[in-house]
């Protein structure tokens, strides 16, 4: 029977030791923490959006880094896989708004002790408090791994399932990629990814807490256009966050070292410059006789409106009649393109994910090994892969997993 070690009792190494011991391997667990599944327990808030119910096509859509590496992946185990898989575990699941998938219980809970009990029932021996320090290797094959308690532990294959360096006290620690380094391999820049960012404006404090929905969100570095969307956006007491930052995350972070990153804000995105300023002018008709500051309230949210008048350079106190045309302009050009300048990341310690990781030129999409290393495999996201927010991330840890670890048990 063929041995088979997966070090990390994440989303992905639970997957992964399932499907190898589904397919006859017996199979040893090894996770550092007490438990299962700590991060897979804060996700989603608690309630952990397992995957997403849209077509295959649109969820290659919102992979954002090695999309063409995970198709073998995403095929081999799809989403209808998982959302099958999780009800089998006796997870029942219910589909919310952006076809995100969530137990119907909403407890991240419920989908760990599902796997807990498939884990037993398939036979896989579970330990804890088991750190892998080293994996031992001769003449280019995987033959075991070493604890930090020193002792020695022999197998046929071993599958690095140690997820990336985001919220570190849930043990993602960046092990693996030592690890794949001293096995030969590439590990790509890591970056915080789908996580806020802190902006150079002071302004922010004053608007924490401020959340615009219907914003259209650009990012520029230079002349170039990285990011360009629509939706929702969070003011936080020193940047910004919400569903468009947290997106537009996932193309910044690797950049803010190549030079400036601005943010580009757009207040009234169903609105050309033209019509948006006869809009103005309509507001300024009914306010004609009012201080230009108490001449906003039908356009912004109160809390805005102090910013956007510093930003325009109008005085607070001129009567609106007597704004000019060429202020008028201004305050568009303000309310169409709201300039914020990105600082810095939130770091790992926010970020729901890291972009990069071990190179997936040296791993074979079809079975998730090692080209460098015989029985070595990689699963979930210690591999240079991420997506959006909306369960893709987790169906990542899903695929490459049951790839994984199904191709270990069968590889000759
Ligand atoms: C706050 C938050 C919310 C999120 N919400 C969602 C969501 O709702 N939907 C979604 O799709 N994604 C979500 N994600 C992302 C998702 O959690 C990850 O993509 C996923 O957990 C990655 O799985 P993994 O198994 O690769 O790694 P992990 O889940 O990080 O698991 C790695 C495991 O390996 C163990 N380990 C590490 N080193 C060693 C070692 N040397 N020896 C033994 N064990 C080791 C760790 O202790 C850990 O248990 C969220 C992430 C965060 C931080």
């Amino acid at each position: 029977m063929k041995s088979i070690i997966v070090i990390g009792g994440g989303a992905a190494g639970m997957m992964a030791a399932i499907a190898a011991a589904e397919q006859g391997a017996a199979v040893l667990l090894l996770e550092k923490n007490e438990k299962l599944g700590k991060k897979l327990y804060i996700t989603g808030k608690g309630r952990c959006n397992v995957t997403n119910a849209c077509e295959l096509e649109d969820l290659f859509k919102n992979i954002v880094t090695n999309r063409r590496f995970l198709y073998s992946a995403l095929y081999s185990f799809t989403n209808e896989n998982a959302m099958e898989f999780f009800e089998n575990c006796g997870v029942p699941l219910k589909i919310e708004r952006g076809n995100r998938v969530f137990p119907v219980s909403d407890k991240s809970s419920d989908v760990i002790n599902g796997m807990a009990k498939r884990l037993k029932d398939v036979g896989v021996t579970v330990r804890f408090g088991a750190e892998v320090n080293k994996l031992c290797t001769e003449n280019g094959k995987v033959t075991g791994v070493v604890l930090r308690s020193g002792e020695e532990i022999a197998c046929d294959a071993c599958i690095v399932a140690t997820g990336g360096l985001s919220y570190t006290s849930t043990g993602s620690t960046g092990d693996g990629y030592t690890f794949a380094k001293l096995c030969g391999h590439t590990v790509t820049d890591c970056y915080p990814s789908l996580v806020a960012l802190k902006i150079t404006e002071p302004f922010a404090k004053e608007l924490e807490g401020l959340s615009l929905k219907k914003v259209r969100l650009r990012a520029v570095q230079g002349k170039k256009e990285l990011y360009n969307d629509f939706g929702e956006l969070l003011f936080t007491a020193d940047g910004v966050s919400g569903p468009l930052v947290l997106s537009a995350s996932t193309v910044v972070t690797d950049k803010l070292e190549n030079g400036e990153i601005k943010l580009l804000l757009d207040l009234k995105p169903a609105l050309s410059k033209e019509e948006l300023d006869s809009r103005i002018l309509r507001d300024f008709e009914e306010a004609k006789n009012k201080q230009f500051r108490n001449a906003l309230d039908k356009l912004l949210p109160q809390r805005l409106i102090r910013v956007i008048i510093g930003l325009c350079g109008i005085p607070e106190d001129k009567q609106v009649n007597s704004v000019t045309k060429q202020e008028r302009n201004v305050l568009v050009d303000v309310l169409k393109g709201m300039e914020l300048h990105i600082k810095k990341t939130g770091g790992f310690n926010e970020a729901v994910i890291t972009k990069g990781g071990v190179s997936v030129k040296e791993v074979n999409p079809s079975t998730m090994e090692s080209k460098l290393t015989e029985g070595l495999y990689f699963a979930g996201e210690v591999l240079d892969v991420d997506a959006l927010t909306g369960g893709y991330n987790l169906q990542i840890a899903w695929s490459t997993g049951y790839l994984a670890g199904s191709s270990a048990a069968t590889n000759e």
